[in-house]
């Protein structure tokens, strides 16, 4: 496996950028080139990164990216729309709607202020000491994860193009599906599908070697999405973060659900938190044995659950920034224990 992120090939004029550890922000993209075309599957985090990426982007010498499709709408997967200087930006509504409602200025602002709160030491508080070792550490665990981008220059842009199911498109003469399955990862996720070439941009719908992070669920409709890209008898499956995978890395996924829901119940039945469950179940002795007990950032269980239990008590989906704040912060705690037990969590991606 590469050490650092490049192109990667995965068919005749199909290239993937791939960041072989996908953790936070940390994510893949896709070129399909042919006939004098060139599309774009997804941006990275930031514009600088985006124009990094497309310098050495194997494009044809005199063409250029005329289409950028996006298979969801978190910060990064577009918030290097800008700098594609595509004609066309296609999403479905849901990601339309979902980009729209996130703003890179505010986040650039928050991030700037966990930033200051992470190098400051925090006075004791009269009270609950607890509560500012709480602030310090998330706010430690965000700055790490945000440092090496640059939000403040994002200008939020597109789509200029938006459908609902299927979109056929046409690459240099090839079929190019892009098909939205609905909430699962985030409010709309939709993939990229090249039939006859069986190769599939699958976005967020696959994490591979990391663990998967669902904002919003329904986590059976995620499922529902991974046998769905299964039943394509893909040969190669690009995800949004990762190495590249095949259809053995979906079931993997799928089996992983299948254990969250589990342990998600069990916690539930016992009156446990999300990140009590979520620590539990990875401190348990059987837990690095599992095929995923490997997995970088095992600590994002947190965010699964929370949706989990949102869902069964039949509450909203995780959306808010206080409710994201608060989960984050929860996520960050959990990471704090592991590595005190000496486990890996986030490998927070390569330095700036
Ligand atoms: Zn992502």
């Amino acid at each position: 496996m590469a050490a650092t992120h490049q192109w990667q090939a995965v068919g005749e004029g199909l290239h993937a950028w791939i960041h072989p550890i996908g953790d936070w922000g940390w994510s893949n993209a896709g070129l399909i080139t042919g006939g004098g075309e060139a599309l774009l599957v997804d941006t990275q985090w930031d514009e600088r990164r985006t124009r990094d990426m497309l310098a050495i982007a194997p494009v044809p010498i005199g063409e250029r990216i005329t289409r950028l499709v996006l298979t969801h709408g978190d910060g990064d997967h577009v918030w290097g729309n800008r700098a594609v200087g595509a004609d066309e930006i296609i999403a479905s509504t849901a990601t339309a709607d979902h980009l729209h409602s996130e703003d890179p200025g505010g986040f650039a602002r928050s991030a700037r202020l966990l930033a200051a709160v992470s190098k400051a030491p925090i006075p004791p508080l009269p009270g609950p000491a607890g509560r500012a070792r709480e602030l310090g550490r998330f706010a430690r665990y965000m700055t790490r994860m945000t440092a090496p981008w640059a939000y403040g220059e994002v200008r939020r842009t597109g789509p200029t193009r938006t459908f609902d199911g299927v979109l056929e498109l046409e690459v240099g003469g090839r079929a190019v599906r892009l098909v939205d399955v609905g909430s699962a990862h985030s409010p709309g996720d939709t993939y990229v599908h090249l039939p006859a070439e069986q190769v599939v941009f699958a976005g967020d719908l696959l994490f591979v070697g990391v663990a998967p992070v669902m904002w919003i669920g329904p986590v059976r409709g995620w499922i529902a999405a991974l046998d769905e890209l299964r039943a394509l008898e893909p040969k190669t499956v690009v995800p949004g973060h990762g190495p590249i995978a095949g259809p053995g890395e979906l079931g993997l996924l799928r089996d992983y659900w299948e254990w969250a829901i589990g342990i998600g119940a069990d916690g539930r039945n016992a009156k446990l938190s999300p990140a009590e469950t979520a620590l539990q179940a990875i401190l348990d002795t059987e837990h690095e044995a599992l095929p995923w007990g490997s997995w970088w950032s095992p600590e994002r269980l947190v965010i699964s659950l929370t949706a989990m239990e949102r869902e069964a008590q039949g509450r909203s989906p995780i959306h808010s920034l206080v409710d994201r704040a608060r989960v984050m912060a929860a996520t960050a705690g959990v990471a704090e224990a592991l590595r005190n037990e000496g486990l890996a969590t986030t490998s927070f991606g390569p330095p700036a």
